[in-house]
């Protein structure tokens, strides 16, 4: 890692050059007890310590109101997929007395793979939306207007409504919140568009995120819960009702009992997140943040716009355009080949799209500098001329 590293891959991804340091020293030695933080026992006061640190950075960071828990899990993103539907059938079920559907938006790879999940694990599922079936192009490549979404469940027979507010292989990202109806909960997942812009928690049964675009390295999953979803009936109970037993370590109430350590937390990981979430309030929080990303992606955007026709093919509609990861192809035989070999000589790397759908993807996550953006910039306009 030098000074010109210019690195925009979409996830696990670069954190601040100061963080990682830090990180680095602490490892090896922290707050001169003699041992890492990758060594000290997870119970212990220094790790506890972490714990308490990283939600109170996040609650600050996000305005978390007291009515919402934040909590800790090894899952990443994938893990959530599960826990969510066990947890929230649990919730369900104490409110209702009877096992819950569940409605999700797909609008690209991930809310599908979450949806499929929940249907492996036995679901009712409601898809009342889906992108690709909805394009022109029979692709993830915009958000339905939500007039064309539905039918959705109602609060006596639905448990949740599922969406994803980035989409980082498509890049599409919803730009608000969506309305669902009154009395079902709302879960986002938001792995990577997490802290680059402010959030109305209060409008969230649940918000999901795998650390390690925005904020992090894999191995921790940030949850943020409203309290009341933490009430559920027995397993006798559930188990009556034909309701799946969430597997202990991804039992909500479990985890939130014991602040986030029934099992072992990986504390190194967590601290990670300590660290960028502290740079974040220092640096102004998330009004801040998000006036940077949004200034980062507009400017990318505008370069790539002004190409003349025929060099890149943007995939996403305009309006659904994510901010976090920017997607298109170049048009003509061999030409991405040509993009990527020369902007690694420029040391700019990790611009490949997923391997699902090829073409390049340029991730402008937090730490991504404005340095790396204009950098980035100048051979957008330069291969395009
Ligand atoms: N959701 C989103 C939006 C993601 O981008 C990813 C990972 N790229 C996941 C979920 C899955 O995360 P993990 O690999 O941590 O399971």
């Amino acid at each position: 890692r030098t000074a010109t590293t210019h690195y925009f891959g979409a996830g696990p991804a670069l954190l601040p050059t100061e963080v990682i340091k830090k990180a680095a020293e602490d490892l090896v030695e922290y707050q001169g007890c003699g041992l890492g933080l990758g060594e000290i026992s997870h119970r212990s006061a220094p790790a506890v310590a972490v714990v308490n640190t990283t939600k109170s950075n996040i609650k600050q960071l996000l305005h978390v109101p007291d009515t919402h828990e934040i909590f800790f899990l090894q899952s990443g993103g994938t893990g959530e997929f599960s826990a969510v539907v066990y947890n929230l059938l649990a919730s369900f079920a104490k409110k209702a007395g009877k096992k819950g559907k569940a409605d999700y938006l797909v609008t690209g790879t991930w809310s599908q793979k979450a949806a499929e999940e929940a249907k492996r694990l036995g679901v009712d599922v409601n898809i009342v939306v889906n992108g690709k079936k909805a394009s022109a192009n029979g692709k993830y490549d915009f958000i339905p207007e939500p007039e064309t979404w539905g039918p959705f469940g109602t609060a006596d027979d639905t448990a949740y409504v599922y969406y994803c507010d980035n989409e980082t292989v498509n890049g599409v990202e919803f730009s608000y919140v969506p309305i669902v109806p009154e009395g079902v909960e709302l879960v986002a997942d938001m792995s990577s568009n997490i802290l680059s812009r402010e959030v109305d928690v209060s409008k969230f049964g649940l918000i999901f995120a795998g650390v390690q675009k925005n904020i992090g390295i894999a191995g921790v999953a940030v949850v943020i819960i409203k309290k009341s979803l933490l009430d559920k009936p027995t397993d006798e109970e559930l188990t009556a009702l034909k309701i799946p037993l969430a597997p202990i370590v991804f039992d909500f109430p479990t985890v939130v009992k014991n602040n986030s350590l029934y099992n072992t937390l990986p504390i190194f990981n967590l601290h990670v997140v300590s660290l960028t979430t502290e740079l974040l309030l220092k640096n102004g929080g998330l009004k801040a943040q998000e006036l940077i990303s949004n200034r980062k992606a507009e400017k990318l955007y505008a370069a790539l716009d002004a190409a003349p026709s025929g060099v890149f093919n943007l995939l996403v509609e305009k309006k659904s355009r994510s901010r976090m990861n920017i997607v298109f192809t170049i048009i003509g035989e061999g030409k991405e080949q040509v993009f990527l070999n020369d902007a690694k000589a420029k040391g700019m790397t990790g611009l490949s799209g997923h391997r699902s759908v090829g073409g390049i993807r340029i991730s402008n996550y937090n730490a991504v500098s404005e340095e790396s953006v204009d950098l980035l910039i100048d051979w957008i306009k330069k291969f395009s001329s």
